[in-house]
């Protein structure tokens, strides 16, 4: 009878054991799931940003095609070969920098 009592006793710790071990489990395993949503999301986000940096990209890109179909007037050094964005700029580049050549002619490109 005392064993009876025993074994019963020992079967309820060991069932409460299991049950607390369950638990422990289920917390566990909801942690996971919770971090694994955390990561999800944080994903998303990341996505998100790379499809902005993307379309930002694109933009830039469209941009500088734009760029490079403008007619851009360029005033080219006939002794160097420097570029200057203006005949004002060229003239004064000839004059510092090669002033017996500054009457050579200027070009635009
Ligand atoms: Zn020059």
């Amino acid at each position: 009878m005392e064993y009876l009592v025993y074994a019963v006793r020992q079967s309820e710790v060991q069932l409460s054991d299991a049950q607390v071990n369950f638990a422990g489990q289920l917390a566990a395993t909801k942690e996971v799931e919770d971090k694994a949503r955390g990561k999800q999301e944080e994903l998303a986000i990341q996505k998100n940003a790379l499809r902005l940096k993307r379309h930002t990209l694109k933009t830039y890109k469209g941009v500088l095609e734009t760029a490079k179909e403008l007619p851009v007037e360029v005033f080219k050094c006939k002794v160097c070969f420097k570029y200057f964005a203006s005949q004002m700029h060229l003239e004064a580049h000839y004059k510092r920098r090669h002033p017996d050549s500054f009457k050579v002619e200027c070009t635009k490109t």
